[in-house]
């Protein structure tokens, strides 16, 4: 049962550069996937295809055995609602609080101005209670977000992406910027999202030693193409 699947996808981008060749693969619903290789592999090209941030030139991409190439309009819309995603930057409001960061998650859902004038249901403020307790931040609901730690920050965001019920979290470079310690609680957090809630999760890394720790499956990409595919339990020190 594959809840994503790449056949045939060729991506090159308007300059000319190759972004994807020939990729082949499956994911099956519920696996932490990890992806890794050097930078400018190709790996934020194959994760924003994902949820068509960026447009394939060749080949299919499906998800829940559906081509997403014919999702337009609304349905776009509801596909990417139940893909979260989150970025080596948070791209958190900085000066707001962490409870209007994990409420605009809601976004597509909700009239902006709602959110920016604060008009929130109590029923919405306890989805924003029930994500923080997801991430382990229910008491810093009140915070500023640039009040928090690097590590907290990315939890947030995190956080605000469990607002849209995602089925798959796509996960771009998550804790590049953090220190080992925080990172730890970033990927720890995404991994119980994965074993408690099903969610499937991709996680783009360059360091394959955090890949190793929390992966099910390792996929490598090297200028745009996939060179190499292994279940967790045939990962060795020497890959
Ligand atoms: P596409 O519509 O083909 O997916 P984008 O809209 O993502 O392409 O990018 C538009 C333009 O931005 C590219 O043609 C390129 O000139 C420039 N660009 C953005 N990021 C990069 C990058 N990492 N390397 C080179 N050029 C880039
Ligand atoms: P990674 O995430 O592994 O660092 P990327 O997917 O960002 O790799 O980039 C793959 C290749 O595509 C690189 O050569 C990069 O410069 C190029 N690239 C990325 N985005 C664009 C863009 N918008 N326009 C043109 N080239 C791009």
């Amino acid at each position: 049962d594959s809840i994503i699947s790449f056949r045939h996808v060729n991506k090159v981008y308007a300059n000319g550069t190759v972004g994807l060749k020939d990729i082949n693969f499956d994911i099956p619903r519920g696996q932490f996937l990890v992806v890794v290789g050097l930078s400018g592999a190709g790996k934020s090209t194959l994760l924003r295809t994902i949820n068509r941030l960026h447009e394939i030139s060749s080949g299919e991409i499906q998800i829940d055995n559906e081509a997403i190439s014919a999702y337009k309009g609304k349905a776009l819309r509801q596909l990417r609602c139940h893909i979260g995603m989150i970025f080596q930057n948070f791209n958190l409001v900085k000066r707001s609080s962490v409870e209007k960061n994990v409420l605009s998650g809601l976004v597509g859902y909700y009239p902006t101005w709602k959110c920016v004038l604060g008009l929130f249901s109590a029923h919405d403020h306890q989805r924003v209670v029930q994500a923080l307790d997801r991430v382990s931040l229910t008491p810093k609901i009140f915070a500023r977000a640039d009040e928090l730690s690097g590590g907290q920050q990315q939890r947030v965001a995190i956080a605000r992406t469990l607002m849209q019920d995602p089925h798959i979290i796509l996960a771009d470079e998550p804790v590049a910027s953090l220190d080992p310690r925080t990172s730890k609680d970033v990927m720890d957090t995404l991994k119980r999202l994965n074993r408690e809630d099903g969610i499937t999760v991709i996680v783009n890394l360059h360091s394959v030693a955090i890949a190793r720790q929390y992966a099910d499956r390792i996929i490598g990409l090297r200028a745009g193409e996939l060179v190499y595919d292994e279940p967790i339990a045939n990962v060795t020190e020497a890959n």
